[in-house]
């Protein structure tokens, strides 16, 4: 891997394809081994986790459905500020083990936010599965239960992650780089 430019920023590699693959085969196989028999149903949320969601969802040899989601957030009143709505989500998740992808988890407020509305459908059981986690950028803790790779808290980007919209489609994870 060599240093990319994403826009007006030039990021340097972090997590190669090899490194990816195996963090990915490493959570299916706990998660094939966790819900054997309990038919999960996966929620992707868009736009970031959609090329781990189609990669972890390849190794995936147990009964399974996936769905994609987006979440959006507006303003609310003044007492509720900040608030989250998934858009897409048609499936009943009352009574399914439900497991969140998600791509990166920063703050960790978009899904401090968002699982608590997902609970209140009663889903058998709710977890969440993360690629990347910046443990010292942690705001609002969230639970992982599967998790790919800890990272520091730099920005990054490539394997469906963006800098502004772009670098999505590079095929492994850059750093930014700080001179
Ligand atoms: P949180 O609510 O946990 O602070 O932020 C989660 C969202 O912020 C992620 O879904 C992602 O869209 C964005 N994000 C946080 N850190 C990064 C990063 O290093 N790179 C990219 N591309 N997006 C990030």
């Amino acid at each position: 891997m060599v240093k990319v430019q994403v826009l007006d920023k030039v990021f340097e590699p972090y997590l190669d394809a090899a490194r990816i693959e195996s963090g990915i085969h490493r959570i299916a196989a706990e998660i094939n081994r966790d819900y054997a028999g309990k038919k999960p149903l996966f929620i992707a949320i868009l736009n970031g986790s959609f090329m781990f969601a189609a990669d972890l969802f390849k190794e995936i040899s147990i009964d399974a459905e996936i769905c994609f989601i987006k979440l959006a957030s507006y303003k609310g009143t003044k007492s509720t500020g900040q608030v989250i709505t998934a858009i897409g989500l048609d499936m009943d998740i009352h009574n399914r083990h439900v497991i969140i992808i998600e791509d990166i988890v920063d703050t960790g407020k978009t899904l401090s936010q968002f699982l608590p509305q997902l609970k209140h459908q009663q889903p058998a059981s709710l977890e969440l599965v993360v690629l990347l986690h910046k443990p010292d950028a942690t705001e609002f803790p969230v639970d992982i239960r599967y998790l790919g790779f800890s990272i520091p808290n730099k920005f990054v980007v490539g394997y469906g992650l963006d800098y502004d919209g772009f670098g999505r489609n590079l095929p492994e994870i850059y750093r930014l780089l700080e001179e």
